[in-house]
């Protein structure tokens, strides 16, 4: 929102601010929950108990739909297949005909993406969160929220055992209170969702007592957000003594989500914690059954795991997701480089009943990794996202030869268990000098979430912040190398 409708948001009293919410959500409503919603529903909920082969029929159908758009009408395409041949690719076996497309030329070209004869202003409008660069701007159809929303409902609301209708709470990165406020309530209540808006951004020992008794006094059943978040007001609670509350699910999603992190959810909430991926590109999405694994979402998009010379992993072989969106029927993305990496688990049946095949490490956004003084760029390093007693840690590299693993720790934490963390990393990377400190949280990015690895060079903004986070927690350093 624009500053100044901000400023205006502010400057109502509480109960005004839940009014623009409610006529905000009711807007909302008509956009997500209207027409082609019901159908979309039921087309969701055939194909999330698909077999294999008719959820591949499926996507291959909306794959040509989506193809001949793309290559017909619009101009970026038109332009870079000249010489392909894309009406050979009848299936998601023959992808690899067609080129991979880079979040680049999406930023470079927008609006040669979308479908001529449309104007973005009829169009919704997404932002990606821009952590590796500036934001890109995705345009949708309006008639694909419907479907949008129908998924979300159908492949991972119901998965979880929850739905729309039953009272939520959502830990997220909009500023619905100022950041300067230091009294409850940090949070807004939408009556017409029984939604608690609650603000990520005010999450502490001190205030956590509040945000339960907030999360009781609306009767919120379940929480989303981002996995950072849920797990910081969860540990919150933990330290502070807060008498723990029992929901139905967390559905996660936006960072990675350690062991321990999920530790703390499932300790304090006593529910399950189901991580989940998806991205406003709405191009590949997926989430975690109740046997944790996750399964991809068939409806939303078509997904390669792909080598760096492009051809396709075997499973257990960390690789780039590269996938095609099936709904957006206005600004196709074919072939998309997510910049996220993960690997295919073995073929298996799951007890869940999905049959869809399952996604394991994901991990590692691609600007996670150390820079060595020999120029090696090492990613996913993230040892500590399987440390049930870290709670969230980060790598912040300072120069080539060093980096801080800065820890929160988590239920049960010992210094010992980040020294082993120090040494599975140096047994990866060879010498290289670590030091242990612990701090009470690790600084987030401007949209709320946890980077892995932090370089410091050439981020000049992030320096200040860094270096008064070291200077007080400094006594707690221990040299690991
Ligand atoms: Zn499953």
């Amino acid at each position: 929102m624009d500053d100044w409708r901000m400023e205006l948001y502010w400057r109502l009293p509480v109960y005004l601010q839940e009014t623009v919410l409610g006529l905000y959500a009711g807007y909302l409503d008509r956009l997500y929950y209207g027409r082609g919603y019901q159908e979309a529903l039921g087309e969701f909920t055939k194909l999330q108990s698909a077999s294999r082969d008719d959820a591949s029929r499926w996507q291959n159908d909306r794959l040509q739909q989506v193809l001949q758009i793309a290559a017909t009408r619009v101009p970026y395409y038109r332009e870079q297949w000249r010489a392909v041949d894309w009406s050979s690719v009848r299936s998601a076996a023959d992808l690899p005909l067609l080129p991979r497309l880079d979040k680049q030329a999406v930023r470079r070209h927008e609006v040669q993406f979308l479908v001529e004869g449309h104007d973005p202003k009829s169009l919704w409008l997404e932002k990606t969160s821009g952590t590796t660069g500036t934001a890109l701007r995705i345009y949708w159809p309006k008639s694909m929220l419907p479907q949008w929303w129908a998924l979300v409902e159908v492949a991972l609301r119901r998965v979880a055992g929850v739905g729309q209708a039953i009272p939520r709470a959502m830990l997220g990165g909009r500023a619905i209170i100022r950041g300067t406020a230091a009294a409850p309530p940090y949070w807004r209540f939408n009556r017409r969702w029984r939604q608690l808006y609650l603000s990520s951004y005010h999450v502490s020992q001190l205030t956590a007592d509040a945000y339960i008794q907030a999360l009781r006094d609306y009767g919120s059943e379940w929480i989303t957000g981002y996995g950072s978040a849920a797990s910081a007001l969860a540990q919150a609670g933990l330290d502070a003594g807060v008498t723990p509350l029992r929901l139905r699910a967390a559905i996660v999603s936006g960072d990675t989500v350690t062991a321990g992190m999920r530790r703390s959810v499932e300790t304090f909430f006593a529910c399950p914690c189901y991580d989940s991926y998806g991205q406003c590109e709405a191009v590949c999405m997926a989430m975690e059954c109740e046997y944790r694994r996750m399964h991809v979402i068939a409806g939303a998009g078509i997904v390669e795991v792909l080598r760096k010379d492009g051809s396709p992993c075997d499973p257990g072989e960390v690789g780039e997701i590269v996938a095609t969106g099936l709904l957006n029927d206005v600004m196709p993305l074919i072939r998309y480089r997510m910049g996220d990496y993960a690997a295919w688990a073995e073929e298996q049946v799951c007890g869940c009943g999905n049959t869809q095949p399952i996604l394991t490490h994901l991990e590692g956004r691609m600007d996670d990794y150390l820079v060595l003084r020999d120029g090696r760029r090492i990613g996913r390093l993230a040892a500590f996202k399987r440390s049930p007693t870290i709670h969230s840690a980060q790598l912040l590299q300072d120069s080539p030869d060093h980096a801080y693993l800065l820890v929160r720790p988590g239920v049960d934490y010992q210094l010992r268990d980040a020294l082993a963390v120090c040494d599975d990393i140096r047994e990866k990377i060879g010498r290289f000098n670590l030091d242990v400190v612990e701090v009470p949280e690790i600084p987030k990015t401007a949209r709320g979430k946890i980077a892995l690895v932090v370089r410091l060079s050439g981020r000049p903004e992030l320096q200040a912040i860094y270096q008064s986070l070291l200077a007080r927690c400094k006594n707690s350093v221990d040299r690991a190398a």
